[in-house]
């Protein structure tokens, strides 16, 4: 296939992120497959981006990351000029077949200002749309835009603007879900993990006094904010209080991290956490928000770790109540489906990932909307 695609990561992270990092996991995952099925890709990033590619613009000069809790017209405005440079250079060339941008309103707005000859865009949207409108609040996204979810849910929640351009989802995927169902079955501990941020939507909090209330051994793994490692935090002050992540962990969720029944372990990476992840009885998601994608979600399947969650945003799509998983309208009876998750077999949940939730069917799925959306197609 002769395609070339300029994939926008956006400012925050490298490509691969160095340990968390939500979009820039998808990408990282992503375009190897691209690139296996021909398609070659022009990486617009931060400077410190390892991820083979064909061609890279550094667009970025560093990780933004301090700035993902900022409000976003300030991390806009900053990433907007780099990005005002990317879009002149491709003024400059003819051979960008299609941009596929992950970059919320900074990439839109951009891309929607460019001039005709520009080429089509397929937006990901990797947000609970619902919840941040104001990430596409002065969206004119015009007709060489398209947009995908990455969940039924997500796209159903997203303002009419947006639906208008839509082209369908595409669900996450994992680099652990290839030949997840031939692996070796992992030794259980005798512990539940949530992995993800620190966050009041990804409920940490709640999380934390169930455990407490059923016994069950719980191991909060993710960054606070900007702040990795338990010590780094512990070294910033007070000052570290200004983000919403960091208060709401002090607040929240501290006052039931004894360092026993319940830890937190900071962000976990590579071997660590896949470890971490497929030792867990169970990988607990007791969501306050609209779980937009869950890359977590999927990767706790490919390990062999059945899912507790309460049954919101994408969880019903990506977990069957029963087999790969335990999902719940109710908070309180949480506690209840965590001390029955051990009763779910692992192998069912590694050969769901294997089947859907590798990245060759994602890659698969993109190259079939780019086809769309170089034709101009979208969803009726
Ligand atoms: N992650 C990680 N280490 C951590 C916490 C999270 O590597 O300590 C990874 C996690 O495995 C997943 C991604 O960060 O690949 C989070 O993506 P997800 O879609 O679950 O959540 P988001 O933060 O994007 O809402």
């Amino acid at each position: 296939m002769s395609l070339t695609v300029l994939m926008n990561a956006g400012p925050w992270l490298s490509v691969p992120p160095p340990g968390y990092g939500g979009i820039e996991n998808v990408i990282a995952t992503l375009v190897p497959e691209l690139r296996r099925l021909g398609v070659k890709v022009v990486l617009a990033s931060v400077d410190s981006s390892t991820l083979p590619v064909d061609e890279k613009f550094s667009v970025f000069p560093d990780g933004q990351f301090h700035a993902l809790q900022r409000p976003y017209n300030q991390v806009c405005g900053v990433s907007q000029a780099h990005l005002n440079g990317v879009v002149r250079q491709l003024h400059t060339r003819d051979d960008i077949d299609l941009v596929h941008d992950h970059v919320e309103a900074v990439g839109l707005a951009t891309l929607s200002a460019m001039g005709p000859d520009a080429p089509p865009v397929l937006h990901t949207l990797h947000w609970d749309l619902a919840k941040h409108p104001e990430l596409y609040g002065n969206l004119d996204a015009g007709e060489r835009v398209r947009v995908n979810g990455v969940s039924a849910s997500q796209l159903a929640r997203a303002p009419r603007a947006l639906q208008a351009h839509s082209v369908g989802h595409v669900h996450l995927s994992t680099p652990l879900a290839v030949g997840a169902d031939r692996a070796p079955r992992p030794e259980k501990g005798d512990y539940a993990i949530i992995l993800g941020r620190i966050n009041p939507g990804k409920g940490q909090d709640v999380g934390a006094r169930l455990a407490q209330r059923v016994g069950v051994p719980l191991v909060l793994a993710g960054p606070v904010g900007p702040y990795h490692r338990p010590e780094d935090l512990a070294a910033a002050g007070d000052e570290a209080r200004q983000n919403p992540d960091v208060r709401f962990f002090y607040d929240e969720v501290a006052p039931h991290v004894d360092g026993e029944l319940v830890r937190w372990v900071g962000t976990v990476a590579g071997q660590e956490r896949d470890d971490l992840l497929a030792g867990a009885k169970a990988s607990l998601f007791p969501l306050r928000w609209e779980e937009p994608g869950g890359t977590a979600v999927v990767e706790s399947l490919a390990l062999g770790t059945p899912v507790v969650a309460t049954a919101r945003g994408c969880l019903p799509e990506l977990i069957e109540h029963g087999r790969t998983g335990l999902l719940t309208g109710d908070e309180d009876e949480l506690g209840d489906l965590l001390l029955a998750a051990g009763l779910l077999d692992a192998d069912e949940c590694r050969r769901e990932a294997a089947v859907r939730f590798t990245p060759a069917v994602m890659a698969q799925r993109y190259v079939d909307l780019y086809e769309r959306v170089r034709r101009g197609a979208r969803v009726p």
